[in-house]
């Protein structure tokens, strides 16, 4: 029976990061995917990606038919429409991929670092031994067959189900479940249009929380008059309406969307919230949407997934080359996602409350009157500090007084979200300290829970 040093399950954009990423490092590494080579890849997604992403890994910018289009900012637009934020930056370069052949570009830096691929297979489960993960069985999807692989570590990068993280003993101590309020129900189409557009450069999202409460809908250009167009609305307790519904509804009465044509559509799942607090066990490491690692503010999950690949896959190295891959050889993986883009995960799960608790009046009132402005929504995307000055802060109460309630609100948000973040700087180096540390970070959200939605 052939013995992996690492097998990485599932070949979008964390895993084939985390199988380059071992492959690189000399070991031996199977990455294996239920979709057929050519589809790999294939997602629906918006397509979008900041080049920084790209940048901090070390890959060269695509050049072939995986960009489609270049995007110099977002404009973002209040559920009137009357007002727009446009959020550029001189330093941010944006793409629009082409997901397909973005996905087999990742894969060929896969195979061609010395991974080998077993397409068409699909996990049916780990393989647990004395505590640990050692494998897995999986089926071939051609022949049928049912096999055992053997391994020192399972890298879990099968996307939103977690198909090895839901399978994990709860002694391994890693969440398995995600809230459904925690997630994002998408819709979204690639549509020809009949013209290109006026705007080819800034990708649009439209705030309206009737249609879309707690997240937007999106007009991403694409080139060659396409556009990649969208809803995601959170899947609260409360209950939340059909996107499909809410996007032919709000979005394709739009006059650019006249005798447009449809070029793919589907739906698909993107958790909104904090990564999951520890994200490693006796031989097993989660990644990408595996372990929540989206933005929770703007949905953006491919640059931290293939972060998190990445830096699983140096991890993976380094505990091998020590010894066992135990919950603590592989605990550096925790501590440097958290401190590097987890942490701002963090705090921006507090944003997305506040963004919750607002209805589309607030929003209106306050993106007009500058309550809240370009700046803030910027360094809060950045996952910085947003603090207002006594002159600032004396302004906006002024401009703020017929809307005190949500000032209010944005006042007590920013407080949180800097509280949240001094507490990531503690994130524990060992597992040891972490029960405390989570215990904490399950009441700071709590707290935040209860001061905005209530
Ligand atoms: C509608 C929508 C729009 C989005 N827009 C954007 C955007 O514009 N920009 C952005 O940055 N992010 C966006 N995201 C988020 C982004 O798509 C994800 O965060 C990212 O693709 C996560 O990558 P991943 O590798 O973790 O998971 P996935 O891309 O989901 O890959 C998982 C892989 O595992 C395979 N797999 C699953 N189960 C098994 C199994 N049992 N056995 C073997 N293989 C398996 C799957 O076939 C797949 O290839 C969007 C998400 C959605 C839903």
């Amino acid at each position: 029976m052939e013995k992996y040093d690492a097998i990485v399950v599932g070949a979008g954009t964390a895993g084939c990061l985390a199988a380059k990423t071992v492959a690189e490092a000399g070991l031996k590494v199977c990455l294996v995917e239920s979709k057929p080579r050519e589809e790999i890849g294939e997602k629906i997604c918006g397509d979008a990606l900041g080049e920084h992403h790209l940048k901090f890994l070390g890959l060269e910018k695509p050049t072939g038919g995986e960009l489609e289009a270049k995007i110099d900012g977002i404009k973002i637009f209040s559920p009137d429409e009357n007002t727009i934020f446009t959020i550029a930056d001189k330093d941010f370069i944006g793409y629009l991929l082409n997901r397909r052949l973005f996905g087999q570009w990742l894969l060929r830096k896969a195979v061609d670092a010395g991974a080998t691929l077993q397409d068409s297979t699909t996990l049916r489960s780990p393989i647990i031994e004395k505590g640990a993960v050692v494998g897995i069985t999986a089926k071939n999807l051609k022949s049928g067959n049912v096999s055992e692989l053997r391994s020192k570590v399972v890298v879990d990068a099968t996307g939103y189900f977690g198909m090895v993280r839901k399978q994990l003993p709860a002694e391994m101590g890693i969440d398995r479940d995600i809230a459904n309020e925690d997630v994002e129900a998408c819709y979204r189409e690639i549509r020809q249009l009949k013209q290109e557009t006026e705007n080819t450069r800034y990708c649009e999202i439209y705030l309206n929380q009737k249609a879309s409460p707690g997240g937007y809908v999106w007009i991403f250009p694409k080139g060659g008059a396409r556009v990649n167009v969208g809803i995601g609305t959170c899947m609260r307790k409360t209950g939340y309406p059909n996107p499909k519904e809410q996007l032919y509804k709000t979005t394709f009465c739009k006059p650019m969307f006249e005798g447009s044509t449809v070029l793919a559509a589907g739906s698909w799942f993107d958790p909104v919230r904090r990564p999951l607090d520890n994200m490693v066990g006796n031989g097993v490491m989660l990644v990408g949407d595996a372990a929540s690692l989206v933005n929770p503010i703007h949905g953006g999950g491919i640059g931290p997934s293939m972060l998190s690949g990445y830096f699983a896959g140096q991890q993976i190295a380094e505990a091998l080359s020590k010894g066992e891959p135990t919950r603590e050889a592989l605990w550096g993986y925790n501590k440097r996602y958290i401190d590097t883009y987890g942490k701002k995960q963090g705090t921006l799960d507090i944003f997305k409350l506040f963004l919750l608790s607002c209805s589309d009046e607030d929003l209106n009132y306050g993106m007009n009157q500058k309550l809240m402005t370009e700046d803030d929504v910027l360094k809060a995307g950045m996952g910085d500090d947003f603090h207002l000055n006594i002159t600032e802060t004396a302004k906006r109460v002024f401009r703020g007084i017929r809307r005190v309630g949500f000032l209010n609100k944005l006042r007590l948000t920013v407080v949180m979200m800097r509280q949240l973040s001094a507490h990531y700087n503690t994130y524990p180096s060992t597992p040891d300290g972490f029960d405390t540390w989570r215990a904490q970070t399950v009441k700071l959200i709590e707290e935040g829970k209860q001061k905005l939605l209530q």
